[in-house]
């Protein structure tokens, strides 16, 4: 039993000299770590966190953690981290912490219902997954971190390269606005591209609009075609034939029909769900 336990003791020790030895940031995992103090403070300064429930994304080693959870005062912070030894160095870190929650836990399996704001410094093989969840959840806002080009698709305009599938869905319910620019020495290690900080606030209701998320999943197939050309194109998914989807065309969306997708507005792409036929 002795001997048992002592090799268990020795072999813990070793596991945590080689946890700080072999240390190496995870590529797979996206995880380039912000070294630029002002930044971190820059990203949990840009909403008022006093007394809110906050979700972060991939807390990492806490460089934006520590901040949430100094402007946040009396509210809590949850802190979502998929690596377990990072994980570790958090609970080492912030262990004292009242306000901090800290989960070893995947942020796509993970609810994001009943948070109040949601930060993150995000992996890009996970940004698009992540910006639907929380267009799922009931946040009134989020912050984050994200690779230059995937910011520009939540703030594109119609007619911009950047307007995407993602652009109309996150707009029809968040105001966006890119609040700071990351260049990549900001990070450690140096991702090969800029980064940007995102400011999404919840529209009030009557600003939302609804879309229909099928339809728009379907023209965006073919951004470059009219309406018209990308229904068509889609006759199968919507299960109708040539001369169906024409004369839905002319009778309810004559308006838009020979307009290319990525020319349509958000406004637009409001009317079309309107009047798109979703039983004939
Ligand atoms: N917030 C820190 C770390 C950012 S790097 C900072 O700004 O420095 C991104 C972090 O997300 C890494 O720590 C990585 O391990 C974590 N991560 C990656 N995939 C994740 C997932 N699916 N769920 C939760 N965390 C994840």
């Amino acid at each position: 039993m002795k001997m048992t336990s002592k090799f268990q003791a020795e072999e813990d020790y070793f596991q945590e000299e080689s946890n700080l030895t072999d240390w190496r940031p995870k590529k797979r995992l996206g995880q380039n770590f912000l070294i630029d103090i002002a930044m971190a403070m820059n990203v949990a300064s840009a909403i008022d966190l006093k007394g809110l429930k906050i979700l972060e994304i991939g807390a990492g080693s806490g460089q934006i953690t520590q901040y949430l959870c100094e402007y946040a005062k009396k509210g809590k912070v949850t802190a979502l981290e998929i690596d377990k030894q990072l994980v570790e160095e958090l609970k080492k870190k912030f262990g004292k912490n009242k306000n901090l929650l800290i989960k070893d836990t995947d942020a796509l399996k993970f609810d994001f219902n009943g948070y109040d704001a949601i930060f993150g410094n995000l992996p890009y093989y996970i940004s698009t997954p992540i910006l639907f969840k929380i267009l799922e959840s009931d946040c009134k806002s989020a912050v984050l971190m994200v690779q230059e080009e995937f910011g520009k698709r939540l703030v594109a305009t119609k007619g911009d390269s950047d307007f995407s599938r993602l652009t109309v869905s996150i707009q029809s319910v968040f105001q966006t606005e890119i609040i700071d620019y990351v260049p990549a020495e900001s990070f450690d290690p140096a991702p090969k591209v800029a980064s940007v900080v995102v400011k999404l606030l919840r529209k009030p209701e009557n600003q939302q609009v609804k879309i229909n998320s099928k339809l728009l999943r379907m023209a965006f197939c073919h951004k470059n075609k009219t309406l018209l050309n990308s229904l068509l194109s889609s006759r199968k998914e919507l299960k109708k034939n040539r001369e169906e989807i024409r004369n839905i065309a002319q009778k309810h969306l004559s308006e838009w029909k020979d307009v290319k997708i990525r020319q349509l507005s958000l406004e637009d792409w409001s009317n079309i769900s309107k009047k798109y036929p979703l039983t004939s």
